[in-house]
């Protein structure tokens, strides 16, 4: 089967992979039909990504056609839409009992498309417990987005919000515009920041209408203007951009990072006790969180179809990457002007709506 190999830092290649399709009682065989593009699989191309294990197949933002199901599989039947959640957990070991499923000492050798066989390729397999029925008036291209939504709700979960309060999400990419769209759809509104003059048009035409987009500090102080210009919750999706921030964080204020990028800044222990100041980190999904996503993607809460930008064949993955900034003839990691999400299609299906 073609399918997209991480051998290593910026070595991917569109190779033929041979995958055991066999499966076990309790697993299910789908058919992809198409795989978005995440942040993380360009992390683990350019080697930021540490937990990727070379000769795995990338892609585990993915939909598809259960096309075979074992003996024991209770829940599923073949024929059926669904979406893989792509976070491997055992259920029983220490984090997995104390509601932390989403660091599972498992998870490292387990995780779908990072240390074991993703899915940019024709077929995928996973326990039934990882896979969720697509509502029927969802479409699979909105429903990719169901697995970097449901951690989007997840890190919202964290904080405590107010709608008076003064929001910030700092970057436009996709994480960010979901933060954004989320936060519209519970009724909150805020700032989305974004630095990259070119990329603005790419985020004004997705953020909700009671949204403000800003390119940088002082234009997001400008919007708060005469609320204090005090930011109350900073969504960090960038993870280049924080610590500006925080001196304009106001008593009680709550800051989320999100982005897997190193950086390390200084903070005042003092001043985080006196002011009430709460940082918070958050990683894949948790707490039916795919649920939620789900009905929200498929009512129209959140307008997924307005993220997607491209769709392109497995073959043409190189291509895709470059669309996105990262170029892997010179190994070079650019700003990105032209996509928010695009989509993979496996051989043979790239007429799929
Ligand atoms: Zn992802
Ligand atoms: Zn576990």
């Amino acid at each position: 089967m073609l399918g997209v190999v991480y051998n290593g830092p910026w070595d991917v290649k569109v190779q033929d992979k041979k995958i055991d399709l066999t499966i076990l009682p309790d697993e299910v065989l789908i058919k992809v039909k198409m795989t978005g593009i995440c942040g993380t699989d360009l992390n683990i191309i350019t080697g930021k990504y540490e937990a990727a294990l070379p000769g795995t197949i990338l892609g585990h933002e993915t939909v598809g056609e259960v096309i075979q199901i074992g003996e024991s599989v209770p829940n599923l039947q073949v024929g059926e839409r669904v979406v893989v959640d792509p976070t491997y957990y055992c259920g029983h070991c220490r984090f997995c009992r104390t509601n932390r499923k989403n660091h599972c000492e498992s998870k490292t050798q387990l995780e779908t498309g990072v240390s074991s066989d993703g899915a940019f390729t024709n077929y995928h397999k996973t326990k039934y417990s990882f896979l969720y029925k697509l509502p029927d008036n969802l479409s699979y291209e909105v429903a990719t987005l169901t697995e970097p939504l449901s951690c989007v709700l997840t890190g919202i979960k964290c904080l405590t919000l107010h709608t008076a309060m003064n929001i910030v999400v700092i970057g436009g990419g996709p994480m960010g515009l979901l933060y954004s769209l989320a936060l519209a759809a519970k009724g909150y509104s805020g700032v989305v920041v974004e630095n990259q003059i070119n990329r603005q048009h790419l985020v004004k035409d997705v953020i909700d209408p009671k949204w403000r987009l800003a390119t940088n500090l002082k234009g997001t102080l400008d919007v708060f203007d005469g609320t204090g210009t005090q930011i109350d919750v900073v969504i960090d999706t960038s993870g280049c951009a924080v610590h500006d921030y925080l001196h304009h964080l106001s008593r009680g204020g709550q800051v989320l990072s999100i982005a897997l990028k190193q950086q390390v800044v200084g903070i005042d222990l003092g001043w985080i006790a006196d002011e009430s100041i709460s940082f918070y980190g958050s990683i894949d999904s948790l707490n039916n969180s795919f649920n939620e996503a789900l009905a929200l993607l498929a009512n129209g809460a959140i307008p997924g179809s307005k993220l997607i930008t491209h769709k392109l064949p497995v073959r043409n993955f190189h291509q895709a990457v470059k669309l996105l900034g990262l170029s892997l003839e010179d190994k070079a990691f650019r700003a990105c002007d032209a996509a928010i999400k695009i989509l993979v299609q496996p051989e043979g299906e790239e007429n799929e709506a």
